[in-house]
């Protein structure tokens, strides 16, 4: 089933949908404008923190004065707050929320039992503040975001769009970084995942759109394409990469090859796609051989039957092996999605 024409319960899709922008670009998708009302949405900045104790102080601080400015510039409500949410850390993160919570009632946490991942911490969070705030923008713990386009993205939200996209222009990232999230991102395109171009977690989002993605049950949440799956009006604003102020990144090779990995097999079958035609090819190359060794045979001049046994049997073996593994993917995946555990279990919360 494709996804585009997929339900998605009782949420309503409107007609438009996003069409791929790139980066640097700033347009409307939707064909209709609706702006929004006069009062001020109240605004909640979720943040995901896996043992981030160096930079959330910090962190805390200029997203609490990014508030302030907005707050008193009349752009978002005074209720508007910042949401932690620990993600299983192991260092003092959570103590340091409760600190900050104990000073300034406008930060907010949430205490996942255990390490989720950024996904499943990032959906905790939206889904945790979705009754209290009109809208979310969700940015990383170590701030490399610029804080400061969220009063653009405020301004697309308040003439009507449901989700605005931040995508990287340049990027302050090691030599090593950039090239492994390149080769992801341009192999998940290939495959057919829905993502936009150098965007990553840092977006705004309505309080619509999330009760839309609270529609879907998946276990496998690829939220950087479910978002765009959705087909609400959307923007792109294009920001600036710092790097990192403390700590190392969470995001090592494998966390990466894994999100790459959920993001093609929960939005593509293109790879299964693939299997079948390298299945064709094969099976073609191997009549031609058979064709090829009867003609000899006919002849006469009969070849050294060596590699032509071998030969077949270790290419045909490792094909074959590797393509179960891609149909293995796939059935690891719906074993996953027919268990629907919970995908994170809330321990403390703070609000
Ligand atoms: N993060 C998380 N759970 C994880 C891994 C990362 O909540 O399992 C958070 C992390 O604390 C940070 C954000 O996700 O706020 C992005 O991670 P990081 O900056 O380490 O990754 P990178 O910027 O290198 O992609
Ligand atoms: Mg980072």
């Amino acid at each position: 089933m494709s996804s585009t024409t997929r339900e998605t319960g009782t949420v309503t899709k409107p007609a438009t949908r996003h069409t791929a922008v790139a980066a640097g670009e700033s347009r409307l998708t939707g064909t209709t404008a609706n702006a929004r009302s006069d009062s001020a949405p109240v605004l909640a900045i979720v943040v995901p923190c896996l043992n981030e104790e160096l930079v959330i102080g910090d962190t805390v601080r200029r997203l609490c004065e990014v508030l302030q400015k907005l707050s008193a510039a009349g752009k978002v409500d005074a209720e508007s707050f910042v949401y932690l949410v620990d993600d299983g850390s192991r260092d003092r993160t959570w103590a340091v929320v409760e600190e900050l919570h104990a000073l300034d009632a406008r930060v907010k946490g949430l205490k996942l039992v255990r390490n989720v991942g950024t996904q499943n911490a990032l959906l905790a969070g939206l889904l945790g503040v979705k009754e209290h705030a009109d809208c979310v923008v969700t940015i990383d713990a170590d701030l490399q975001q610029d804080e400061a386009v969220i009063e653009t993205f405020l301004e697309k939200y308040r003439a009507g769009a449901h989700i605005v996209y931040g995508v990287r222009r340049g990027r302050g990232d090691s030599y090593l970084k950039k090239a492994t999230s390149g080769f992801f991102y341009n192999l998940m395109r290939l495959m057919g995942a829905k993502i936009i171009k150098h965007h990553s977690e840092y977006r705004l989002v309505s309080r619509q759109a999330i009760d839309a993605i609270s529609e879907y049950r998946e276990y496998n949440l690829f939220l950087r394409g479910i978002f765009v799956d959705i087909g609400y009006q959307s923007e792109i604003v294009p920001f600036t990469v710092r790097r990192r102020g403390a700590g190392k990144s969470k995001h090592d090779f494998r966390k990466l090859a894994s999100l790459a990995l959920d993001g093609i097999t929960s939005f593509s079958i293109v790879p299964l796609r693939l299997v079948t035609v390298a299945g064709m090819l094969v099976f073609l190359f191997s009549v031609l051989m058979t064709l090829f060794y009867l003609y000899h045979k006919i002849k006469g001049h009969t070849p050294p039957g060596w590699a032509g046994t071998i030969i077949p049997i270790y290419f045909l073996g490792g094909v074959q092996i590797m393509f179960l593994g891609i149909v293995g993917e796939y059935i690891g995946k719906i074993y996953q999605e027919t268990k629907a555990r919970p995908r994170y279990i809330k321990d403390t919360e703070l609000f």
